[in-house]
């Protein structure tokens, strides 16, 4: 078996292609140019970059952005009180927070600052429940950008195990919930979970989210599972092993080129889906 090669860069591009048609269309009906404001607080140089690479995708498809950045002393007030301005801000339909911020800050408090109408990438409590619940919510960006990667390749998700490693806010949490809409029954692993390999051993569908290279050894795998792989590490390492599963797995998201281009894709989707409800925008 040669696992298909789930290509998150080649799917984010082709999809940037309609996003660009529809600012354009957006625009001609009489829309302001959609902006995105994204904000970073602090010196993280992997932060920096991450928070660019979303900059320049806006520019890509026609979208407008608003950069802020803060210093690394930055208190929880005075970020609640930048993020109060973006929420009042007219000219401004989505708001991106990097993660993390520096330690003083309550991140959580942050997040749940920004207005749900403006949470395009997915990080408010309120919006990770009623994404739960079904209802009507901008999806955090890496899980949302998985779905539609998994969607795209026509990943059979009913009825099969998903086992996401992982139980982080933005990632392992709503992956899971997600998952779940999509009526696959889901184990969440976490850093207490006793037998991990036993459990991975499971899956039809593994999703890791642990932020430590290649934890995720290839051996618990499967035969002719669908491995999804958040993590990346210096040297194009994930949080999965992936000696020999090109051949043995049915489905793999690469690393580089799996994951990470869909999240900032669904990002800048959510951005233009904001504005198109907006009336401001
Ligand atoms: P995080 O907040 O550090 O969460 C890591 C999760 O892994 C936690 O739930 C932790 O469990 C669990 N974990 C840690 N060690 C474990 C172990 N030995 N066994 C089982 N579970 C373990 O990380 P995150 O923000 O969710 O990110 C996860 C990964 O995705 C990272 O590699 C990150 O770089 C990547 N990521 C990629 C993108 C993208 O766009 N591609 C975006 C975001 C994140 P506890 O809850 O028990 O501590």
């Amino acid at each position: 078996m040669s696992a298909l090669i789930l290509d998150g860069k080649a799917l984010a591009k082709s999809r940037e292609q309609q996003l660009q048609a529809a600012v354009k269309k957006f625009q001609d009906g009489g829309g302001l140019q959609p902006v995105l404001a994204t904000i970073l607080v602090g010196d993280d140089p992997s932060s920096a970059t991450y928070v660019q690479m979303k900059i320049n995708a806006c520019a890509r498809v026609g979208m407008g952005s608003r950069f802020i950045r803060l210093p690394a002393a930055t208190t929880t007030q005075e970020l609640l009180s930048k993020i109060d301005q973006l929420n009042k801000d007219p000219d401004v339909c989505g708001i991106l927070l990097q993660h993390p911020v520096p330690e003083q800050i309550d991140e959580r408090a942050c997040f749940d600052a920004i207005t749900i109408e403006k949470d395009v990438d997915g990080v408010t409590t309120q919006g990770f429940g009623q994404m739960s619940m079904g209802e009507q919510a901008f999806g955090s960006a890496t899980p949302a950008g998985i779905m539609t990667l998994l969607k795209h390749y026509d990943i059979p998700l009913s009825g099969k195990h998903a086992v996401v490693l992982g139980r982080s806010p933005i990632l392992g949490k709503p992956m899971a919930a997600m998952l779940l809409n999509a009526n696959a029954t889901v184990t969440i692993c976490h850093s207490r979970t006793n037998n991990l390999a036993a459990l991975v051993a499971q899956a039809d569908i593994i999703v890791g989210a642990v932020g430590k290279p290649e934890l995720i050894k290839a051996a618990w795998i499967k035969d002719g599972a669908v491995v999804v792989d958040a993590g990346y590490h210096a040297g194009g390492i994930g949080d999965i092993e992936k000696a020999g599963l090109e051949n043995r797995v049915a489905a793999l998201t690469p690393v580089p080129g799996g994951v990470g281009p869909m999240t900032i894709n669904a990002l800048i989707s959510q951005t233009l889906e904001s504005a198109e409800k907006l009336e401001t925008c």
